[in-house]
């Protein structure tokens, strides 16, 4: 059974997410979404719960979702992420942040495409959702989403960067709306967590389309 865990960091209030098995194998594996701002905590979080974190996995390249990235890419775990989302991490808030952490820039280990990622008992099925970014994704584990900046409780994420643009996130919402074999939770990039189904009838966006 998935353990889903949540830290809360930094001026934003950023939500890392932390997934791991909730069977008691003498060493579970454990998959982060957007680490930021929370190492610590999470380590020792791993460290009591006997968790190894196996991979990294990015909704999108903002700086505000990445800031421990390069500590876990130190320690050789691989990051994924779409590939538009180098734009991102490449800019210049992103590496000045970094900087002023003494961090190096991110790279991309693998670069995700629409498909099931699968470890071990943990399956992660990815859907590009651009719009927010060039490069979003929402990740679908379970009966949970994993929405980044696309999809907020009440909300959607903002379209006024370089590389958004409202009718693709309109697009990438319709999509997602159309998950409904489950009830699924979401947990956003910020915030707190809603439904789909919810969201599927008081989300605002619905009033564009
Ligand atoms: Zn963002």
């Amino acid at each position: 059974m998935l353990k889903i865990k949540t830290f809360v960091s930094g001026m934003l209030s950023n939500n890392t997410y932390l997934l791991f098995s909730g069977t008691s194998k003498p060493r579970r594996k454990g998959i982060l979404i957007d680490p930021t701002g929370c190492f610590d905590a999470v380590n020792n979080f791993i460290d009591k719960e006997s968790i190894e974190i196996i991979a990294v996995f990015l909704t999108h390249g903002h700086f505000d979702h990445v800031l421990d990235v390069p500590k876990w890419q130190n320690r050789g775990i691989k990051v994924f992420a779409h590939p538009k989302e180098m734009f991102n991490l490449n800019s210049n808030r992103t590496v000045q942040m970094l900087k002023a952490l003494g961090l190096p820039n991110i790279l991309i280990n693998e670069e995700l495409t629409e498909k099931k990622y699968v470890f071990d008992d943990i399956i992660i099925d990815v859907i590009h959702t651009p719009g927010h970014t060039e490069g979003s994704c929402c990740f679908v584990v379970e009966d949970n989403i994993f929405s980044g900046d696309t999809l907020f409780f009440k909300s959607f994420g903002r379209t006024d960067f370089p590389d958004g643009d409202f009718d693709k996130i309109k697009k990438s919402l319709i999509k997602l709306f159309t998950y409904s074999d489950l009830d699924y939770k979401v947990y956003p990039g910020h915030e707190e967590v809603s439904s789909l189904y919810f969201e599927k009838t008081h989300n605002p966006i619905l009033m564009y389309f």
